[in-house]
């Protein structure tokens, strides 16, 4: 029996993948399967016999669990020129990753429980892979931050402004969003950038090009914004994840307040860690994206904090534009890069330069992802967790081609790179999925489950 003929239950397929091999990747590592009954795992061991469901044969590829890809923008509804889900899902599957959080930053945003329902719907029709929808934290979200709770991981917040979305300045303002998140009892997740400093760089650096991007929104405008949100955290009690880390300070920053107790995470991207501002010349507004991408002494320190569990995931901020946007001269051109298409061969790059271990690295993109936004049964390979699989062959490696990645946007900021670990076999809840090069699904994507919303009592500090 091959596994396309999949037997479907609702949610998810059984199937039994044999004759795999464990990570990390080596001589030593020991054989694996897993059975994966009703789209969850409910077996792991070395040798599994078959028990009539489907057998997919690993052939002695390395088996990782499906990837959790804490941010994206798939523009859709709204802008589905740029993206849009279908092409974003395939993108994911190309790149190993089997659940997406989703940010919309272009109209309509979800600020109701209405409009979050009906863009639920609308994902839920056209996505291949598991998803969440971030709702946006607002003045105009308030009144319906508790309706909204309950269906979504997280509520987004931008402090700083990009491409599509303003930033706030104004503390009090802030101070309210903040409160009424801990209230409803949900985790913000934030873009840091300090409002007012991105305007000032803005006007200090009149005529700049990319090369100074880093300049015009710089270290100190992601630093003061960081200490903005952790102390609105630890004095409203609200939960903090800041996303897409960019430099030391920043770092530093919520490593002192996780010291000091407050529960703050973070995550960062891969092109923090792979490229920086070196790259201007080379990458021309490719390299343009927001929070700027800084120096390389910058990306050693943000790989330092993934090494000791400050930066919990990597996330890629998948963020298309097609191509004759990002030409356009600096100050017009959009920021943002897609890469959520290459996220499993960029961590495994990581692994083979040896920045980070095998096992930091797989966390990263799995199981610490997941947790870093409370979602449930998702990144491990182990009973009563979905059965997302990865198959991939450490040593095999290809030449990144923008205009061959399933992302619509049909460029990348790492064309011509050799990488190595493409998924070859990607299954979402016990369904083949992606095999060889090809989709094998349409759709079928389901919203995730996450810890239900914790409501905080009482303020702290
Ligand atoms: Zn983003």
């Amino acid at each position: 029996m091959s596994a396309d003929a999949a037997s479907l239950h609702p949610g998810g397929g059984d199937l039994l993948v044999r004759g795999a091999r464990a990570y990390p990747p080596g001589p030593e590592a020991p054989p694996l399967s897993v059975r994966v009954r009703a789209g969850r795992i409910v077996e792991v061991a070395g040798e599994l016999a078959a028990r009539g469901e489907p057998v997919l044969e690993a052939r002695g590829r390395t088996l990782i669990p499906g990837l959790v890809d804490v941010h994206v923008h798939f523009r859709d509804p709204g802008l589905e020129r740029k993206e849009g889900w279908e092409r974003g899902s395939a993108g994911a599957l190309f790149g190993g990753v089997t659940a997406v959080v989703e940010v919309q930053n272009n109209p309509p945003l979800s600020i109701s429980r209405a409009a979050l329902e009906a863009r639920l719907a609308h994902v839920r029709a056209r996505s291949r892979v598991d998803f969440g929808c971030l709702a946006n934290l607002l003045p105009a979200s308030l009144e319906e931050l508790d309706a909204m709770a309950p269906l979504t991981p997280a509520f987004k917040l931008f402090l700083g402004g990009s491409t599509g979305m303003g930033g706030l300045e104004d503390r009090a303002t802030l101070r309210t969003l903040f409160a009424a998140a801990a209230r409803a009892g949900r985790m913000i997740v934030a873009h840091c950038e300090d409002e007012e400093l991105l305007k000032e760089g803005k006007h200090r650096f009149k005529g700049a090009s990319v090369a100074e991007h880093h300049l015009v929104r710089s270290h100190e405008a992601e630093e003061r914004s960081i200490d903005t949100a952790i102390e609105l955290a630890r004095t409203t009690g609200a939960g903090l994840h800041v996303f897409h880390i960019s430099a030391a300070g920043g770092v530093a920053r919520v490593r002192a307040a996780r010291a000091a107790g407050i529960p703050i995470g973070s995550s960062t991207a891969p092109h923090y860690l792979l490229l920086s501002c070196e790259d201007a010349p080379r990458l021309g507004n490719f390299l343009k994206v927001n929070p700027s991408i800084k120096t390389p002494a910058d990306a050693e320190a943000i790989l330092a904090g993934l090494r000791d569990g400050t930066v919990e995931a990597i996330g890629t901020d998948h963020a298309p534009h097609p191509r004759d946007e990002k030409e356009r001269p600096y100050e017009h051109a959009p920021s943002g890069m897609p890469s959520v298409d290459l996220l499993w061969p960029l961590t495994w790059e990581l692994v083979r330069r040896g920045w980070l271990t095998p096992e930091c690295a797989l966390a990263s993109v799995t199981s610490s992802a997941a947790d870093s936004l409370h979602l449930a049964r998702k990144g491990r390979l182990e009973p009563g967790c979905d059965g997302d699989l990865v198959l991939f062959d450490p040593d095999e490696r290809r030449t990144v081609r923008g205009a061959e990645l399933p992302s619509r946007s049909k460029w990348s900021a790492y064309e011509g790179w050799e990488l190595a670990g493409f998924p070859q076999v990607v299954v979402r809840r016990g369904l083949v999925a992606f095999a060889d090069g090809s989709l094998r699904v349409e759709a079928g994507g389901e919203p995730l489950a996450f810890d239900p919303p914790r409501p905080r009592s009482a303020a702290r500090g």
